[in-house]
């Protein structure tokens, strides 16, 4: 089983002289079942557009999006106090997609259904009862899991599901998911700007720029020989503890440009340290670097 997304769009985005721009342009995948598909940049390269695309929460401005294959899924966004009623217990939170989604069961069916969901997520029965303030964001995370996992999806949309998390507590949320992914045969699409993350949890990787795919392969392969040169300068700018894996160092400077006013040709080339003139005229085609492995870069081309 696999599903794919091909297509543009985004929000409308009102600029300079009332313009609509792509947040995403031509973004196409595919996932095959059971496996994680991580799309990394930094933020506003339109990762979350992607997902919110992919989940029907936007529609596109012109094009079409096209979803074939799995449609169970569901999403754990990136904040979960925002995701969350404030008012209402923990097993209430749990209770009521199993309300929508499992109609089969009974309230004695959905009370077993929550304290499974609970143990699949590593959370303590008496979680029931608290409220989202009275536990810690890393527990609160996993209750959104629990809560996503209650409507029974394939696919999973993670949205930088570590994002707001202590780095001992990030480490035992990215222990959950290889574990849940294992076990309940889920697949994941992960959307982050974490790279350690995304090394953890990856099999193939998506890198974008300003709405468009830059790089795309598995990940080993992505992670080991990046081509392009935003990859590159993306990974150097995390540190690497193995010193025998730094490449010449060129971090990232300066912001993304805006998606309102997006350079032409090569959108990276404000940045890039290899730019040369050609970079301001044709957008570069993406091309096969290895078998499944491929950058846009007029220089890799
Ligand atoms: Fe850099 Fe040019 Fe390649 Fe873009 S096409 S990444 S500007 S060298
Ligand atoms: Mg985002």
């Amino acid at each position: 089983k696999h599903f794919t997304l091909r297509g543009h769009g985004g929000p409308r985005l009102r600029g300079r002289g009332t313009r609509t721009v792509h947040a995403v342009d031509d973004v196409g995948f595919r996932i095959d079942g059971g496996r994680t598909l991580a799309v990394i940049g930094e933020s506003g390269c339109g990762k979350s557009t992607v997902a919110k695309l992919l989940l029907g929460l936007l529609s596109p401005t012109s094009g079409t999006i096209t979803v074939t294959g799995e449609r169970r899924i569901q999403l754990v966004a990136q904040n979960p106090w925002s995701a969350l009623n404030r008012r209402k217990t923990i097993g209430h939170a749990l209770d009521q997609p199993l309300r929508i989604h499992r109609r089969d069961l009974d309230a004695r069916g959905r009370a077993a259904r929550i304290r499974q969901l609970l143990e699949l997520t590593s959370l303590p029965a008496e979680f029931l009862d608290r409220y989202p303030a009275d536990v810690s964001g890393g527990e609160l995370q996993r209750v959104t899991i629990a809560r996503a996992l209650a409507a029974e999806p394939r696919v999973l949309v993670l949205d930088e599901p570590t994002a707001s998390l202590d780095v001992s507590v990030k480490a035992g949320l990215v222990n959950l998911l290889c574990d849940l992914r294992d076990d309940l045969g889920l697949t994941y699409l992960l959307i982050t700007h974490e790279i350690d993350v995304a090394r953890l949890l990856a099999d193939e990787v998506l890198v974008m720029y300003l709405g468009h795919v830059v790089e795309s392969g598995d990940a080993d392969e992505v992670f080991d020989r990046p081509a392009h040169p935003y990859t590159r300068s993306l990974l150097d700018s995390v540190p690497v503890p193995d010193p025998r894996r730094r490449r010449t160092l060129l971090p990232l400077t300066g912001d993304v440009p805006s998606a309102v006013d997006p350079p032409s040709g090569c959108r990276f080339r404000t940045r890039c340290p290899h730019a040369v003139e050609k970079c301001a005229g044709a957008r570069p085609d993406a091309v096969d670097i290895a078998p499944g492995h491929t950058a846009a870069c007029h220089l890799t081309a």
